[in-house]
C-alpha cells in the first residue's frame, strides 16, 4: 500500500486497443502524465485518435515501442514510472489457428518482460492488470458448481487449456503469473481488474478488436436468423477505464476484482437498439442450441464449446469491485445506445435511422 505521487509518469501498455485508449484519455484529462507502448511508432493510423486528445487535454503523452514478446522490450516505457496500468494482451475469441503463438505466450511473456522491467527500475509501486471475468470461470456449465452459483473474487478459471478456450486460457495464466511474480519480485504491489465483456463508444475507428467487430456483426444481419442463448456480464468501457486508474490511487485498493454491471443477453442488446432504430437487421429469437451447436464452427465456436456453454444461467458478484474502488455503473441502455450511435457517426455500420 504504497502512496502514488500524481506527478509521475503512468505507463498504459497497449494505447492502440479500444480499453487503453479511454484509460488514457481519462489520465490527460486529469493534467497527467502518460508513457504508452505501441507495437510500432510507425503505424501511426493506430495512434492518432490519441494524438488528438492530447492536443485537447492539459496532461503530456509520450510514446514508447515494446512488444509483448521481446524481453526488455519495457525497459525504457517505464523508466520514472510509480504507477503501471498492464491492459496490452491479444482479445481473440474465434479464428485462432495457432493458440500458443497468438494468445498464450504474448499474455505470458507480456506478463514476465514487464514485471522484470519494472522490477528493476526500484521506482514503480504498483501494477495494475487488466486480466478477465474469463480467468475466474472457464465454462458457464462450472458455474452450477459454485457456492450460490455466482462468480467472484475467489473463483479461478480451472477448465480452460490450449486447445479449449485458448482466450480464457491465456487470461488465467498470464494473471497467475502476474500474482507469483509480485510476490517473487516483492518491489511492488499488483491490483487486478477482471471485466466481464466491455461495449461502448471507442475512441478510434479500428474495427478489429473484439467488442467493436461483436457489435458491427450484431447490427450487420450476421445474427439476423437468431443468437445463442446465454447471459453475458456486460460493463461500460468508459466505467472500466474508471476503474483501473481507480485501482491505481485508491492507496487501499487490493486483490482481484470482478468488474461487471448489467446481466444482459444478446437479444436484450438487440432490442435496446431496435427501440430507437427499427430498420436494422438485429435478432429477435435465440437459435435452438442443437442447431446452433450443428452450425457453430462456420461461426469460429467448437461444439465442445456449444455444449458446455450455450444456455446456462449464471450471477456475479460486483459487490467487492463497487466498495474497493468506488464504482457506479452507467446504466446498460446508454452503454448500448452510445456505442451505436459511435458507430454510425463513424460511419462503421450504415446509417439507416
Ligand atoms: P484490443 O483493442 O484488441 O487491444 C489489445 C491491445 O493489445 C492492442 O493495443 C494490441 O496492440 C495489444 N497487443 C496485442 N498483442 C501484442 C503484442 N504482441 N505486443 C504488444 N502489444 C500487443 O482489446 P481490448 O478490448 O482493448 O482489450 C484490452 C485488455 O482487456 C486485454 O488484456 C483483454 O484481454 C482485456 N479484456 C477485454 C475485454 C473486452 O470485452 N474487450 C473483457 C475482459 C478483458 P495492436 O493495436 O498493435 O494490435
Amino acid at each position: 500500500m504504497k502512496k502514488i505521487d500524481r506527478s509521475k509518469p503512468i505507463l498504459v501498455t497497449g494505447g492502440t486497443g479500444y480499453l487503453a485508449s479511454w484509460i488514457i484519455k481519462l489520465l490527460l484529462e486529469e493534467g497527467l502524465t502518460v508513457h504508452t507502448t505501441v507495437r510500432s511508432i510507425g503505424d501511426e493510423q493506430k495512434y492518432q485518435h490519441l494524438q488528438n486528445i492530447q492536443h485537447r487535454a492539459h496532461g503530456r503523452l509520450k510514446f514508447f515501442e515494446a512488444d509483448l514478446l521481446i524481453d526488455g522490450s519495457f525497459d525504457d516505457a517505464v523508466r520514472d514510472c510509480e504507477l503501471i496500468i498492464h491492459t496490452a494482451s491479444p482479445f481473440q475469441l474465434t479464428g485462432i489457428k495457432n493458440p500458443d503463438k497468438e494468445l498464450i505466450q504474448p499474455a505470458l511473456q507480456g506478463v514476465r518482460n514487464l514485471f522484470f522491467s519494472a522490477g528493476e527500475t526500484n521506482t514503480v509501486k504498483r501494477i495494475v492488470l487488466t486480466s478477465s471475468i474469463v480467468a475466474m470461470v472457464g465454462d458457464t456449465i462450472e458455474i452450477k458448481d459454485l457456492p450460490e452459483t455466482r462468480i467472484n473474487e475467489a473463483s479461478w478459471n480451472t477448465s480452460s487449456s490450449p486447445d479449449h478456450q485458448p482466450y480464457p486460457y491465456s487470461k488465467t495464466i498470464a494473471e497467475q503469473e502476474a500474482w507469483r511474480l509480485t510476490e517473487k519480485l516483492n518491489s511492488f504491489d499488483l491490483v487486478v481488474i477482471n471485466p466481464g465483456l466491455i461495449l461502448g463508444p471507442s475512441l478510434s475507428k479500428r474495427v478489429d478488436s473484439t467488442s467493436i467487430s461483436l457489435m458491427i456483426q450484431l447490427c450487420s444481419g450476421k445474427f439476423k436468423q437468431g443468437v445463442p442463448k446465454g447471459a453475458q456480464a456486460i460493463v461500460d468501457v468508459r466505467d472500466i477505464a474508471k476503474a483501473h486508474i481507480q485501482a491505481g490511487f485508491i492507496q487501499e485498493a487490493s486483490g482481484r476484482h470482478l468488474t461487471a454491471a448489467h446481466l444482459k443477453d444478446f437479444l436484450d442488446i438487440a432490442q435496446v437498439i431496435r427501440t430507437g432504430h427499427p430498420n436494422y437487421p438485429l435478432p429477435t429469437k435465440f437459435v435452438p442450441k442443437w442447431l446452433f451447436k450443428l452450425v457453430a464452427p462456420l461461426f469460429g465456436y467448437s461444439r465442445k464449446f456449444v455444449s458446455r456453454n450455450v444456455g446456462y444461467d449464471f450471477t456475479f458478484d460486483n459487490s467487492y469491485a463497487k466498495d474497493d474502488l468506488k464504482l457506479e455503473f452507467l446504466p446498460f441502455e446508454q452503454t448500448i445506445n452510445d456505442h451505436f450511435n459511435q458507430l454510425v457517426n463513424d460511419k462503421l455500420i450504415p446509417d439507416k435511422t
